[in-house]
C-alpha cells in the first residue's frame, strides 16, 4: 500500500448490496469534508425512468427506447433544505424516495448490466471525481470508475445481516416489506452484479476488506481513522 499524499483523496467504497456502504461512505466524507456520491442512486434513477416510460417488459428491455432516454437523461445531486442532505434529481425533479422503492430495486441490476447505461454513468461519475476530495460508493468504483483511487475499501457482511439491515431500513421508511422477498432481491442483485460481463462487482486487487457483520458504525469509523494513521494521512 502506498503512502497517501496530502491532497483531497479519491476514496472508492465497493461491495455487495446492503453492506452499509452508503452509511460508511457518508461518514467518511463528513469526517474529511469531502463530496459524497452514491453511484447506486444514479443507476436507480435511470431504472425509475425506464419503468415510468414502460420500456421494461419482464426480462426484456427496449434498447432503442433506452438509448433515447439515456441521451436526454439528466441526473444530479442537489442539497434539499427540508431534509438537510443531498438528494437525487432526475431531469430536474427530486426522485430520492421513489428510487428506493422495491419496484426500482427489482429491476435496477438488469438495467445496470447494459453497456450504454454504464458508459453514461461512469462518465458522469468521473466528472464528479476529477478534482479529488471525493468518496464514492458502488460496485465498480475501485475497479473501473477510479482505478487509480488513493484508497479502496471493499465492504462485506454476512447475507443474513445484510437482509436484516435492508428489511429494517424499509420498515423504518414505512414500507410494508416481506423479509424473504427482501432477502431474495438482495441475492438476485448480488448474483447479477457479480456475474455481468461489463464491470462486474469484484474486489479490486489493491482494495482493503472491511467486514462489518458484527461492528457498529462508530467502530467502522475507528477502523478508518486507524487506517488513515497507518497511511500517514493528516486530515
Ligand atoms: O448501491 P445500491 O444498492 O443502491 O445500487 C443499486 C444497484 O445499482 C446495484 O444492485 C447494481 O445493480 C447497480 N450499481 C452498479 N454499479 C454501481 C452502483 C450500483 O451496477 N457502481
Amino acid at each position: 500500500m502506498r503512502i497517501l499524499n496530502q491532497k483531497g483523496l479519491t476514496i472508492a467504497v465497493d461491495g455487495y448490496s446492503s453492506c452499509g456502504k452508503s452509511t460508511f461512505a457518508k461518514e467518511i466524507a463528513g469526517k474529511l469534508n469531502y463530496k459524497y456520491i452514491d453511484s447506486g442512486a444514479m443507476y436507480r434513477a435511470i431504472t425509475l425512468l425506464c419503468i415510468r416510460k414502460n420500456i421494461i417488459s419482464g426480462e426484456t428491455i427496449n434498447k432503442k427506447a433506452l438509448e433515447l432516454l439515456l441521451s436526454a437523461a439528466d441526473i444530479d445531486f442537489r442539497f434539499t433544505e427540508t431534509r438537510n442532505r443531498h438528494e437525487t434529481f432526475l431531469n430536474g425533479k427530486n426522485v430520492e424516495d421513489e428510487i428506493r422503492t422495491t419496484g426500482v430495486s427489482d429491476y435496477v441490476s438488469q438495467i445496470s448490466e447494459i453497456g450504454q447505461v454504464r458508459e453514461k454513468m461512469v462518465n458522469i461519475q468521473r466528472r464528479y471525481g476529477k478534482d479529488g476530495g471525493i468518496v464514492m460508493d458502488g460496485r465498480d468504483i475501485g475497479t473501473v470508475v477510479f482505478p487509480e483511487a488513493d484508497l479502496k475499501i471493499f465492504m462485506i457482511a454476512r447475507a443474513e445481516v445484510r437482509a436484516e439491515r435492508r428489511y429494517k431500513e424499509l420498515q423504518g421508511k414505512g414500507v410494508d416489506a416481506d423479509f424473504e422477498a427482501v432477502k431474495k432481491n438482495i441475492e438476485k442483485r448480488d448474483y447479477i452484479d457479480a456475474n455481468r460481463k461489463i464491470s462486474p462487482l469484484k474486489k479490486a486487487t489493491d482494495a482493503i476488506v472491511l467486514d462489518n457483520s458484527n461492528i457498529t458504525v462508530q467502530e467502522q469509523m475507528e477502523w478508518f481513522e486507524e487506517l488513515l494513521r497507518e497511511l500517514n494521512y493528516e486530515n
